[in-house]
């Protein structure tokens, strides 16, 4: 038996935090048996109370002389990447949008096309390829502004699920939309469209995110969206609602929160965002960087307490993820209205970086596009703690060599855990 090379350790006033990055156990460990623990971790001969041996076991903390966590989370990477049964979707039905984000990364990609039939039967085409190894099909409606194609959204949404219920393969939709078009009309068409999840997107308070956020003609939106969230929520399983940061907006999170709350929505979860400077600032001033939002998101789910950890940010546990993103993953691919594909959201309407057609798949090879996304900071990564729940980042960040591209670093992950310990000891 040895330690596992992912234990992470940290001291909390009397106790010991102990998380394991790649099984992601969390026990808190008292100074005897982390002692115990300690003299096992010098020499492996140290003979253990069995009970205590037992669950170390069971929690990753010691692993079998031959377990060799890397090369699992190496193979684990590799085997979703090459993975044929779940086909992740983005799809772009229009790049148009109706409204005017100072940040937005595809500020000088907007186009009035929608999305024809011929690559909406393209994309039926490319499904009915893969029909064979297909068990889930994962469909995520982007845009520019989805709903400003919701004829598109509306046909091809029948035709998938079509597809699928003839086939025997699981469907899922989501949506990410700004929130301005989400009347009863259109959210009982994307209930129709079998969309179960809507991602909406708010920067700060009525007065900030108007600014950052207006309407094509410069009118706000803000009031528009709480609108509709309040009255239209309930034809969803779920309401994202994510929060761009930026160094201005970032103090406003606590008070969006309490106003989401106000809602008094059970389907509701509220996320923080940051904004990051993609390829090249658009002046909008502010982006953030990684360790600093990180630091201050934390600071503000400490002062909101136990109770966010309910249903008001995404779940924050580290888990172990295999790929960062789906652009690393072969069988994740974005089609955007006119037919061309992408990797990397970010990429979207930049078409030096599409990789074909889904109009000419024959030409597509999306392998050459994996090996593109397969940036990361090799031998630091694989020495890192925290790889398991990392991945070593942001392929794109990676590539393009921004220095800030880790997920982690001890302060971040000893302040989530620190306040997970909380939490669940508040619970019990
Ligand atoms: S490469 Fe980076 S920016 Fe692109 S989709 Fe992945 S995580 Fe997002
Ligand atoms: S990107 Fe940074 S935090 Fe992530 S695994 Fe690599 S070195 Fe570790």
């Amino acid at each position: 038996m040895k330690v596992s090379r992912y234990n992470i350790f940290y001291r909390m006033d009397n106790e010991w935090i102990a998380y394991n990055s790649f099984s992601n156990s969390l026990a808190v460990l008292g100074e005897e048996n982390y002692r115990e623990f300690s003299k096992f971790e010098k020499n492996n001969n140290y003979l253990l109370d069995e009970e205590f041996l037992k669950k170390l076991q069971q929690g990753g903390y010691i692993v079998e002389d031959d377990c060799d966590e890397l090369q699992l989370i190496e193979y684990e990477k590799q085997a979703e990447r090459f993975n044929q049964s779940t086909l992740s979707l983005t799809i772009a039905p229009t790049l148009n949008c109706n409204f005017r984000c100072a940040y937005c990364y595809e500020k000088e990609r907007y186009e009035n096309e929608v999305m024809g039939e011929d690559v909406q039967n393209s994309i039926i085409d490319l499904i009915e390829s893969k029909k064979e190894d297909l068990k889930q099909l994962a469909i995520a409606w982007y845009g520019g502004e989805p709903l400003l194609a919701i004829e598109v959204v509306e046909s091809l949404s029948e035709n998938l699920k079509a597809l699928c219920t003839t086939n025997n393969i699981g469907y899922s939709a989501v949506i990410v939309t700004n929130g301005y078009l989400l009347t009863d009309v259109y959210a009982q068409k994307l209930q129709k469209a079998g969309i179960t999840s809507v991602q909406i997107t708010l920067d700060g308070l009525e007065e900030r995110h108007n600014k950052k956020r207006p309407l094509k003609n410069g009118e706000g939106t803000y009031r528009r969206i709480i609108d509709n969230i309040k009255s239209n929520a309930h034809y969803f399983d779920e309401i994202l609602i994510r929060v761009n940061c930026d160094s201005e907006n970032i103090t406003e999170y606590t008070n969006l929160y309490n106003e989401i709350k106000a809602l008094k929505l059970n389907n509701i979860k509220m996320y923080a965002s940051p904004i990051r400077d993609f390829d090249g600032c658009y002046s909008c001033g502010g982006c953030i960087d990684k360790a600093e939002f990180k630091e201050l998101e934390s600071g503000i789910y400490k002062s909101l307490g136990g109770e966010i950890y309910k249903r008001f940010i995404l779940d924050k546990y580290p888990v172990r993820g295999a790929n960062y993103c789906g652009a690393q993953i072969n069988n994740s691919l974005i089609v955007a209205a006119d037919g061309k594909m992408y990797k990397c959201w970010g990429d979207v309407g930049n078409t030096n970086r599409t990789f074909g057609n889904v109009c000419d798949i024959n030409k597509v090879d999306v392998n050459k596009c994996i090996y593109y996304f397969n940036a990361y900071k090799g031998e630091d990564c694989k020495q890192c703690s925290y790889y398991p729940i990392c991945s070593g980042g942001c392929p794109h960040e990676n590539r393009i060599g921004k220095a800030d591209v880790c997920e982690y670093n001890e302060k971040i992950l000893n302040d989530y855990l620190e306040e997970i310990v909380k939490y669940k000891r508040k619970k019990a």
